[in-house]
């Protein structure tokens, strides 16, 4: 036997077993989460961008875990989707987001988008529309209010499969968004083949809309282009007075960012909710 480290492979060190760890416990502790009561939902606003009236809400997952605090969606939705734990946990999401919408709509008596983040593994699911049926039934939620939004990552799977999928859901009258535009490999020839209603510029789009050089930015033309395939248009993470000009002079019609409204909690969704109804 060879004494250690002589031949230089370690498979192993520290710091990746620290990861591997790490990894794990975020499993296993994920995977309670929903039954210890440790997952909720905040609400983003989304704005028309002319008339500032409100357009609707992105539901967004947070975890606050005893053992490991505050977990970013960034990290846990991955780890979700790899155990399809994600299937459970969007059944959960949806179910939960359109029961507090149905309240707030009985007592309030407004119109609004509900948006939901789906991930690709879900619409995998051969259950998945069904499941979709199921929950609006339950909650009185219309199909009409609410958006899915969908990522171009569901496309490595079968386009056909996923295309027959959002057809379906678009039959029932629930509106397609295509989340995360500009980045990864966003195509606009994606554009036409999919049965979609809204697109979302990403945050890393519209940070690039800075003090110079706008009359040469490329979101403006992206904007015109979707317009003309008859696609709406929701910027995100807007922040600031030049990004909302340029957006409102390039006609984007929706607006959702910082500059307008953080994602909410319960009690600040129902003040919102309760200024806007008010008059
Ligand atoms: P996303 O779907 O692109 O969501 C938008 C993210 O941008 C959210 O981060 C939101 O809080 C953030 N954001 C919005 N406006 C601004 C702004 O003006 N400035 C800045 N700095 N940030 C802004 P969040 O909540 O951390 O979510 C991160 C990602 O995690 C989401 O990106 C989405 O991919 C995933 N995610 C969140 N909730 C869910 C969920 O319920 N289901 C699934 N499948 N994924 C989710
Ligand atoms: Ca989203
Ligand atoms: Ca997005
Ligand atoms: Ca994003």
């Amino acid at each position: 036997v060879k004494e250690d480290g002589k031949n230089g492979v370690q498979f192993f060190n520290k710091e990746m077993k620290d990861k591997i760890y790490m990894r794990m416990e975020l499993e296993k502790r994920l995977l309670a989460s929903i039954e210890n009561n440790e997952l909720y939902l905040v609400y983003q606003p989304q704005y028309c961008s002319d008339t500032k009236q409100l357009r609707g809400f992105e539901t967004l997952i947070r975890w606050n875990s005893p053992e490991l605090g505050f977990v970013s969606p960034v990290q846990f939705i991955p780890v979700a989707e790899e155990t399809k734990f994600i299937n459970y946990m969007g059944k959960w999401i949806l179910k939960t987001a359109c029961a507090k919408f149905k309240k707030l709509q009985d007592k309030y008596n407004f119109n609004a988008i509900l948006s939901v983040n789906i991930s690709a593994v879900q619409i995998m699911e051969p259950s998945f529309v069904q499941m979709i049926k199921g929950v609006l039934e339950e909650t009185g939620v219309h199909p009409y209010n609410l958006e899915i939004e969908i990522t171009e990552s569901i496309f490595i799977s079968s386009m056909e499969y996923v295309i027959g999928v959002l057809n379906e859901l678009k039959d029932m009258g629930i509106n397609i968004a295509l989340d995360d535009f500009g980045t990864g490999y966003s195509s606009l020839s994606y554009l036409q083949l999919l049965p979609i209603d809204t697109l979302k510029i990403d945050k890393v789009f519209i940070d690039s809309i800075v003090g110079k050089g706008l009359e040469k930015h490329i979101v403006g033309p992206i904007i015109s282009l979707v317009h003309q395939l008859d696609i709406s248009v929701v910027a995100e993470g807007v922040e600031n007075s030049i990004q909302l000009d340029y957006l409102k002079e390039q006609r984007c019609d929706c607006i959702q960012g910082y500059i307008w409204g953080k994602p909410l909690n319960d009690d600040d969704l129902n003040k919102l909710l309760f200024q806007l109804t008010s008059g």
